[in-house]
């Protein structure tokens, strides 16, 4: 599934759309739109004892699956913006970015997210601040030994595309 899949029509001026390979065409107006990828950050945030800060999903897509603290950009917002700000809206904690680890491409309700991931550091103990949009489908945010973490580790949408 894609991004454009279920358009039908211009979100500008209503007439019916025609899709291109990747982009939605609207011949009344000239309107374009792209299926691009969504831009998230997250993050393996340690504490000082070497736990890293897990969630898990409340809700669909992967209920009771483990998740990283992190989010989706806002259209303006730099990476390590928006990843400061996510774990900060899960947990009420200040993130200290220390390594890029990578960038992933991941299926998620619909869409594909271009995962942007750093390890970091965090200090204090995790405390839920606000249920905004981007984090209601997960329980809090607690820290985990990673023997712990021996069942149902990632949610299948994890894998390479
Ligand atoms: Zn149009």
């Amino acid at each position: 599934m894609g991004a454009l899949d279920s358009w039908r029509f211009c979100p500008l001026c209503g007439e019916a759309i025609e899709k291109i390979e990747d982009r939605a065409e609207c011949p009344a107006c000239g309107y374009v739109g792209y299926a691009n990828a969504v831009p998230g950050a997250e993050a393996v945030c340690f504490d000082a004892r070497g736990r890293v800060l897990l969630g898990r999903r409340a809700f669909d897509p992967g209920k009771g699956l483990w998740h990283l603290p992190g989010g989706f950009l806002h259209e303006d917002e730099h990476p390590l913006g928006a990843l400061g700000r996510e774990i900060r809206e899960e947990t009420a904690l200040e993130v200290e970015p220390i390594d890029f680890l990578g960038f992933w491409l991941e299926p998620y309700d619909g869409r594909v997210v271009l995962c942007l991931a750093w390890a970091a550091n965090v200090s204090g103990e995790p405390v839920p601040v606000t249920i905004s949009s981007s984090c209601a489908g997960s329980s809090r945010m607690t820290f985990h030994r990673p023997p712990s973490l021996r069942s149902r580790t990632t949610p299948p949408s994890c894998q390479p595309l």
